[in-house]
Order: C-alpha cells, then structure tokens, then sequence
C-alpha cells in the first residue's frame, strides 16, 4: 500500500489499521467534491442518513 493512511470520517481510526476484509467493507463518500472515508460501522451508519437527504425526486 502506498500514499497517505485513510481516516474514518467519523470515529477517526485508521484505515491500514484494519483487517483486510474489514478494510475493504469502507466506503467513500465524496460530498461537493472533498472525498472522504467511513469505516464498515460508521458507513451502515451513514448510508440512512444518506439516503435520509435524497432530494424527492430519487423516489
Ligand atoms: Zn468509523
């Protein structure tokens, strides 16, 4: 692996830190073009909220 560690967005642990298969259950959630990364708890988390802020229209 190479180039900076990744952070989760909302609890802060590191990316490297995790185990292969959890690292991979990260998601990315690129919001007005600052991309950022939640950990697999957090991102279960965050989808709801996400889903939670579409606009009417996705439905
Ligand atoms: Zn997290």
């Amino acid at each position: 692996m190479t180039g900076a560690d990744q952070f989760c967005a909302l609890c802060g642990r590191a990316r490297s830190a995790e185990p292969a298969l959890a690292a991979l259950a990260w998601a990315k959630d690129a919001q007005d073009g600052a991309p950022r990364w939640l950990c697999g708890p957090c991102a279960r988390d965050n989808v709801r909220a996400i889903e939670g802020k579409l606009p009417a229209e996705h439905w």
